[in-house]
């Protein structure tokens, strides 16, 4: 097992019993750096996370009796502090949870809403659509913030604990800091020409005008201090008083440096925005995938939709017999077919007609599979099908491109010892958001309704992502728990990546339902990623690889993505072990985590 270097060396203190398998136990100590690996195998519950002090927070609250709803709160306030350009109380996603007691899987939908005076020209100025980049950093991309609203929502649900307790972790690593690794430095960096068009935002991750310095402790006093402002108050505090009306006016009035020159467009949002929001409680999507459940988001995200259905005309082929060539070319096809479908019908269903049931229909799968070749490659962008009244290779609507969706975001997945699974992914959408922090508050604003289509996607397309007042953009958002024929859970993943979550999604696992790769590994696998376009992404372990030419030669076309989501997974193990994992890599690896390692 490749071992990536240990990255942020926490300041918290974590028990000597926090460690991963095959790592030596540290001596118990005050502080006691977490080692970050990939891959952790024990009982009493697991968190895996991008970084190690976000899993040891959910894992503080396993040992004290929390069950794996606590710990997913904690670990996500704790990857505001850790990872506030990619999550954080500004921003939203989507919580599934599989209760052990009633084998099974609720969701709570926590994604960002428009602001109720937006309509279908959001994003458009003088008849054309504002450029991208100048929607990302304004006041008009920022959705409610629906964060907050779900860590309640699932407490009061499913929860043990306040969620007082629950920020206490987070809190600290705010107050105390954390160890600045070069996977923040480098997005800091990134970031860096924008956020210096926002002081306050400057001020706070530019620390001395300059960037973090890799090994620095990193402190945000302002989080902590909102973070215990909603442990007193509770959330309602972030959409009603002080705290609303801080955000309300920095979306207004984005508090940007007038001599930048950047042109800061200003939402409109409201108190009544912020007052109204509602997180919602749904039936997650199902889909049967060779006798296992596998449980995912319905829409207003396309992930579970757009998973299943590729799932779906996968089933037609034993993935486990296929050769290498053969899985690789059927997942691409069954991946470029399902995004043509989705772009077609998913939306926010309290706004568009979504045939959520259709597309996950087997028999609207098999007529969409018979456009599969074995010996040729499907022309994107391929027409979609009508799923309300399939017919035989379908493929009869108008073409439609995939948009550009960022590629920041994190997941976490949860199990705790009682067999209660989380599975969550939360976001702010691009690395840094807006880009705009509310001053004095410690947390950068969303950019989510940049997920809306700015404009139609073609003349004659009915396009179900056009923005309305208080519409939910379109997510492509994952978390994914799997069940065996008894309800109980197998596996659950998920992974950042805008609309490379779902391809990431169906590759690890099919990696590791069919072709008999340990989660780890699935996880790690070099990633291909086709969104019904003209060529699919490859990462470079199969843009190099002799794999490359043999899927060239059936009529693919390729071009090279460094790096493609950041996955973590749980997999049930007998008697009540879990093991954890996490990427070994990209992103500078992520942190696997049991409460009692197994020998
Ligand atoms: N905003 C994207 C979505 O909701 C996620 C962005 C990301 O993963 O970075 O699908």
């Amino acid at each position: 097992m490749r071992r990536p270097v240990a990255r942020k060396l926490s300041v918290l203190a974590v028990s000597a019993a926090v460690v991963s398998v095959g790592a030596a136990a540290p001596p118990a100590a005050e502080s006691t750096a977490v080692e970050k690996v990939p891959v952790a195998v024990g009982y009493g519950g697991a968190v895996s996370s991008v970084d190690a002090d976000a899993s040891a927070a959910g894992i503080e609250i396993l040992r004290k009796g929390g069950n794996a709803v606590d710990a997913a709160v904690a670990t996500a306030a704790a990857l505001g502090v850790t990872e506030p350009y990619s999550a954080g109380i500004g921003g939203g996603g989507y919580f599934v949870y599989y209760d052990a007691k009633s084998r099974t899987v609720r969701t709570i939908d926590g994604r960002e809403t428009a602001p109720l005076s937006a309509d279908s020209g959001l994003f458009v100025e003088n008849g054309a659509a504002i450029p991208f980049a100048e929607a990302v950093s304004s006041g008009l991309s920022v959705g409610t913030p629906g964060t907050p609203a779900t860590w309640q929502q699932a407490l009061d649900k499913w929860g043990s604990k306040r969620l007082g307790t629950l920020l206490k972790p987070a809190e600290r690593l705010a107050r105390d800091g954390f160890t600045v690794d070069g996977t923040f430095r480098d997005q800091t960096a990134a970031n860096e020409t924008r956020f210096r068009y926002f002081p306050d935002t400057a001020k706070l991750f530019l620390p001395n005008g300059r960037l973090p310095v890799v090994g620095s402790t990193f402190k945000n006093p302002d989080l902590a201090r909102t973070y215990a402002e909603l442990s007193r108050k509770g959330v309602g505090a972030l959409y009603r008083g002080d705290l609303a009306d801080d955000i309300v006016d920095t979306v207004n009035h984005p508090p940007v440096d007038p001599s930048s020159g950047w042109n800061a467009r200003p939402g409109d949002l409201t108190a009544k925005d912020l007052a109204t929001y509602r997180t919602k409680s749904q039936a997650p999507t199902r889909t049967s995938y060779h006798g296992l459940g596998v449980y995912s988001m319905a829409p207003s995200s396309s992930g579970g939709t757009t998973v299943g259905e590729a799932l779906n005309i996968l089933e037609n082929t034993d993935l486990s017999k296929a050769s290498e060539v053969q899985y690789l070319h059927r997942y691409i096809e069954a991946s470029r077919i399902a995004f043509a479908d989705r772009g077609r019908w998913v939306g926010d269903p309290a706004f568009e007609d979504v045939p959520t049931k259709e597309l996950l229909s087997q028999r609207y799968a098999d007529s969409r599979a018979c456009l599969i070749k074995d010996d040729a490659v499907l022309t994107s962008p391929v027409a979609p099908g009508d799923p309300r009244d399939p017919a035989a290779c379908d493929a009869r609507g108008t073409a439609a491109p995939t948009t550009y969706e960022g590629d920041s975001t994190t997941h976490l997945t949860v199990a705790d010892k009682w067999g209660n699974v989380v599975s969550y992914t939360l976001t702010i959408e691009q690395t840094g958001g807006s880009g705009i922090t509310v001053p004095g508050r410690g947390f950068i604003l969303n950019n989510e309704l940049t997920d809306f289509s700015f404009t139609p996607a073609g003349p004659d397309v009915h396009d179900p992502n056009l923005p309305g007042p208080g519409k939910r953009p379109r997510s492509s958002m994952s978390p994914t728990i799997v069940l065996d024929r008894h309800d109980k859970p197998v596996v659950a993943l998920g992974s950042p990546g805008g609309a490379t979550i779902i391809t990431t999604v169906l590759q690890s696992l099919t990696g590791f339902l069919d072709r008999g790769l340990p989660l780890v590994d699935a996880i790690a696998a070099p990633r291909a990623s086709q969104r019904n376009q003209t060529t699919t992404e490859l990462e470079p372990g199969l843009y190099n690889s002799p794999l490359r030419a043999r899927l060239e030669a059936i009529g693919h076309g390729f071009r090279l993505n460094p790096e493609i989501g950041a996955a973590t997974g749980v997999q049930r193990l007998p008697n009540g072990k879990w093991l954890a994992a996490a990427e070994k890599v990209r992103r500078g690896g992520g942190s696997a985590m049991v409460v009692w390692p197994a020998s």
